[in-house]
Order: C-alpha cells, then sequence, then structure tokens
C-alpha cells in the first residue's frame, strides 16, 4: 500500500543517530540544546522547548500561557483532536469557531464574535502546511488580551508575507511525527515569542524542576539542590531524537521543493477532472505542503475512498470535526455547530505527499483518482 505520508531517512540522517549512540549524551546533553536553537532560529529567533510529541508541544505550550479552569480557547474543529484536548485537560472551555469554505483555515469573521474576556488564547491551525490568517487573529486576541497561538504541526519550514512559521503567533507547536514534514520519530517542540512563558513551558516539560539557584524559595539546602514551584511533566526529547531531528532540519528546503513539485503535478492533473476540488493557496504565502486535501463532490468521498484503498493507495481523511469525537458529544457539542468544517470534511480525501514519492506513483495516484470518478 502506498502510504499517504512517510518519513525520508538519508545515510546522514542514520550516521546522525550512531554519532549519538556512541556517544556520552542520550538525553538532555549537547544534541537537544543545539536542535532548541536550530528550530528558534528557524521560527524567527525565538525560545524553543523540544518536547516528546507534537501534542505534548501544545500541553506544554497552553501549560506555559498558565491555561486553566475557567479560560476558553477559541479554535479550529478542523484539526487533530490535540489542539482542542491538551486544553481540554487543563480545565479550559473549547469555544469552536468555524472554518474557511475553501482552505478551510480559521475563520477570523467566525473567531471575532466568539471572542470575549474569558478568552485566553486563540488558536489556529496551518491546515495542511498553509498558514492561517493570524494578521487577522492577531488583534481579535489582543483586544482582550489573549494570546495567539499557531498549531503549526503540518507547516515548519513555510512563511506568510515573508515572516516564517514561528513568528506569526504568540505561541508556536510543532510536530516531528514520521509522516510531518520532518521527523525526529516522535517529537514536538514549542515556540514563544514571550521569554517569561518560554521559561514557565520549559520547566513543565522539565517535572516542573526550577534549578536557577537565584529563584530558589530553599536557598541553603546545597549544591545538589533543584525545586518544583508549579507541577510539571517529563515531556523531554532525547539527543537521540535531537541529532535526526538536527540531520533533518538541514534537508527541509529539498523537502519542501519536493512536496511544491507534488502538489503542482497533482494540480495541474486534476484542473480539468470533473467531480473534484484541488486546494487553494493565498497569496503572500509559502507553505510547505504537507497533504495534498482533494474535495471529492457529489457525496462520493467515501466510494472513491474505498476504491483507492482497493487499488493500493493509501488515502487518508484529515480530519473528522473535532467536537463529533464522542467526548466532546457527550460534553454537549452539538452537530451542526460549523458548517463549512462538516461540509470540508464530507469532501476531504488526503492523496499521498511525501518527499520520496515519485513522479510516477503521483501519476497511478491520479490515474486511480480518475478510474475511481468514471
Ligand atoms: C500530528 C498533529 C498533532 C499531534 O502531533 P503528535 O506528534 O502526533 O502528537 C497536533 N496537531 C495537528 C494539527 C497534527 O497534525
Amino acid at each position: 500500500m502506498l502510504p499517504y505520508g512517510r518519513q525520508s531517512i538519508s545515510a546522514e540522517d542514520i550516521e546522525a543517530v550512531a554519532e549519538i549512540l556512541r556517544g556520552d549524551w542520550l538525553t538532555t546533553g549537547p544534541a537537544v540544546t543545539a536542535f532548541e536553537a536550530a528550530v528558534g532560529d528557524l521560527a524567527g529567533g525565538h525560545r524553543a522547548v523540544s518536547t516528546t510529541s507534537g501534542t505534548s508541544a501544545l500541553h506544554t505550550a497552553y501549560a506555559g500561557i498558565g491555561l486553566g479552569p475557567g479560560d476558553e480557547v477559541v479554535t479550529t474543529p478542523m484539526t487533530f483532536v490535540a489542539t482542542a484536548s491538551t486544553a481540554s485537560i487543563l480545565g479550559a472551555t473549547i469555544v469552536f469557531a468555524d472554518v474557511e469554505e475553501d482552505t478551510a483555515l480559521l475563520d477570523p469573521a467566525a473567531v471575532e464574535p466568539l471572542v470575549t474576556e474569558r478568552t485566553k488564547v486563540v488558536a489556529a491551525v496551518d491546515y495542511a502546511g498553509h498558514p492561517a490568517d493570524y494578521s487577522a487573529l492577531q488583534p481579535l486576541a489582543d483586544r482582550v488580551g489573549a494570546l495567539t497561538l499557531a498549531d503549526a504541526a503540518h507547516s515548519i519550514g513555510g512563511t506568510s508575507a515573508g515572516r516564517p512559521i514561528g513568528d506569526l503567533a504568540d505561541a508556536t507547536t510543532f510536530s516531528f511525527f514520521p509522516t510531518k514534514n520532518l521527523t525526529t520519530g516522535e517529537g514536538g517542540a514549542a515556540v514563544f515569542k514571550d521569554d517569561a512563558l518560554a521559561r514557565r513551558a520549559h520547566e513543565f516539560h522539565f517535572i516542573g524542576l526550577v534549578r536557577d539557584p537565584a529563584r530558589f524559595r530553599l536557598p541553603d539546602e546545597g549544591p545538589w539542590h533543584q525545586e518544583v514551584h508549579e507541577l510539571g511533566l517529563n515531556y523531554r526529547l532525547t539527543d537521540i531524537a535531537c541529532a535526526l531531528g538536527l540531520a533533518q532540519l538541514r534537508r527541509l528546503e529539498e523537502f519542501k521543493r519536493r512536496r511544491a513539485e507534488i502538489v503542482a503535478r497533482y494540480n495541474a492533473a486534476f484542473a480539468e477532472v470533473a467531480g473534484v476540488r484541488t486546494p487553494v493557496q493565498r497569496a503572500g504565502v509559502d507553505p510547505v505542503w504537507h497533504l495534498y486535501p482533494l474535495r471529492v463532490l457529489e457525496g462520493r468521498r467515501r466510494e472513491i475512498f474505498e476504491k483507492m484503498r482497493a487499488d493500493g493507495i493509501g488515502v487518508q481523511v484529515n480530519y473528522i470535526p473535532v467536537y463529533w469525537h464522542p467526548v466532546y458529544a457527550d460534553a454537549g457539542y452539538r452537530r451542526g455547530l460549523c458548517p463549512n468544517a462538516e461540509a470540508f470534511y464530507a469532501e476531504e480525501l488526503s492523496l499521498p505527499l511525501f518527499p520520496d514519492l515519485t513522479d510516477s506513483q503521483v501519476d497511478q495516484v491520479v490515474e486511480s483518482v480518475v478510474r475511481a470518478l468514471r
């Protein structure tokens, strides 16, 4: 089965990991420091905290922001559940705002009436790798003293109006799962414009340990001392993973170029095909395409999905609207809440897209779509 996404691992990637295994530091060593510096540089020169996954990056970001009971997070339902569930787990209330009909990105016009004094975070998702409209979302958050968060699990390496992903929102999170734009196996990172939030997030992902003597509340314990002021978890990424991440970062521009090439090949092939719609791209954005979300019209998405799977093409659907998950339905969220997201879900079909996909495999996918539609 041709997968919808997969990692690309080079001999250099393998050697970078092997070198760590021969060395002194398997975790909390120099590769972690170097990877965080490189991710921070790529993301606009802000501090990055590496974490064990994109999910833990979101949890860490929300914890760094100080999210808790009584706070609201306005977010998109067109995402992986973790964008919302990590805020829910901290006790916050999720307020779903609808997406734009064409891009499936959080719609600032839908967000506007939902932002109140209770709003602590406006969390957008760079769906498929296309940056959300942060220039419209930021003033809505600023008006009530809330922060913007970019779930950039799909979009590391992209830009909008010349500014890199990581510099577009107050906080940005990444995932380095194997299907994403670059991988560390499991892994993620959270980036913050405000250093105080970054420090709090760093402590959260490090069991809450405070190790700076200047901040000790028990100053006379001795040289071994470290102490906890706020509860945290161990979400530390290893040097093994970070060495892979550093090697992958060197290949990101090449991954981006190849992903764009494949997207262009799909777009050209489907331009004249009836019964499908191709993804749109706003002016001024330079995405790293993570997904190729084809839209299958006339209620035929499931039929095309099944025919293509039978053809050996590992198509996927991204995503069921978050509030359709039983955990949110049980909490009282009703179907119909976000009609654009639901309509998008009904049509969406993610075609294979990853750097090592060959042109002939792309053509095979196109032929499978066309045959299935006949
Ligand atoms: C993959 C993903 C996550 C979670 O990342 P993991 O590394 O799988 O935990 C969060 N949000 C979005 C939009 C994702 O695609």
